[in-house]
């Protein structure tokens, strides 16, 4: 209780002391305060500020004056030619439960990547993830940044993505942009919020002229509807508390309006799935014992789960379950 009563009054002299730059986020009266319990303070992705959780289900941020900012999140888990970095580097369960996330700063710098009707949404398409949206385009249409970062990756890819820009924003958020048409930055630009960054296209597995919206957070892909409301192109919040629920294919922003059975469901397949099954999509020169390698698995096990042989030929983009 005296640790708990310490964390208020440290809380309750942080937040006034520092009310004027964050005049974004609502302060809570000290009075109110009282009948809400701390019950946790969680780190955030910007390394300035903390999020303290009430027994009332409330949140606040405090600012932590002496840490200064995150150096390395334009040099850890950096690469230019890979489009996912993070992959085999960070497992969802290294990441914490939730993390509150930062959109915007006191200069509100966001900007809609395109506005448009979306034409397919996050989830699983045809039994295959769908691990961001698609909005219709014209091509030439210019696709902006979502928010300041610097350009991670900006290549003509032979993957379905085809012609692809990401950018690493200050948030920590990865935006990927596929089926361009046209490139206006490269890696290691920076960027800001609103500035020209591709013009859209139909470049790789695309049937049409349209973006596929991707928002990542340490290599995770999350419904980018959480971010933005794409008919009026309005970022739908300033700050995000993300949960690691958030992470799964099955977890989409419109369930969360359909109670808590629907999350606790979905937490619990993401669950089953992420303890259970893994796949594997097949690559050039891929062969089973190198595919059993990589998945730390045997070409048996490959083989009863898939209903294959070992000697079974392995077309390229073949998607395989290896656990
Ligand atoms: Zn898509």
């Amino acid at each position: 209780m005296k640790q708990l009563l310490t964390i208020l009054f440290t809380w309750v002299g942080v937040a006034t002391a520092f009310a004027n730059p964050l005049d974004s986020l609502a302060i809570k009266p000290i009075e109110k305060l009282q009948s809400a319990i701390v019950v946790d303070t969680i780190p955030t992705a910007d390394a300035k500020l903390s999020i303290v959780l009430f027994n009332d289900n409330s949140w606040r941020y405090i600012r932590n004056e002496e840490i200064k900012a995150d150096s390395t999140a334009f040099t850890r888990y950096w690469s230019t030619e890979k489009i996912s970095p993070y992959r085999d580097s960070v497992a969802l369960s290294q990441i914490p439960s939730a993390i509150a996330i930062e959109l915007v700063d006191s200069l509100r710098s966001y900007h809609y990547p395109i506005k448009g009707r979306i034409t397919s949404r996050y989830g699983l398409r045809r039994r295959v993830n769908h691990n961001g949206i698609d909005i219709a385009l014209k091509v030439g249409d210019t696709i902006c940044s979502t928010f300041d970062g610097v350009v991670r990756f900006s290549k003509a890819t032979d993957t379905g993505y085809g012609t692809l820009v990401v950018v690493r924003h200050d948030n920590g958020i990865e935006t990927y942009h596929g089926h361009l048409s046209k490139r206006l930055v490269e890696a290691g630009d920076r960027v800001v919020a609103g500035q020209p960054i591709a013009l859209g296209g139909s470049s790789g597995r695309s049937t049409g002229p349209h973006l596929h919206f991707e928002c990542r957070y340490m290599g995770q892909s999350f419904d980018p509807e959480r971010l933005i409301d794409f008919s009026t192109g309005n970022l739908r919040r300033d700050h995000l508390l993300m949960k690691r629920s958030y992470f799964s294919i099955y977890s989409k922003y419109e369930q969360d309006w359909n109670g808590e059975k629907v999350l606790a469901d979905a937490d619990k397949k993401e669950n089953e799935l992420s303890a259970e099954r893994r796949y594997y999509k097949v690559r050039s020169g891929d062969y089973l014992g190198r595919i059993a390698a990589r998945n730390h698995t045997t070409v048996a096990a490959i083989c009863r789960l898939n209903g294959i042989k070992p000697n079974t030929v392995l077309q390229i983009g073949r998607v395989l379950r290896v656990k």
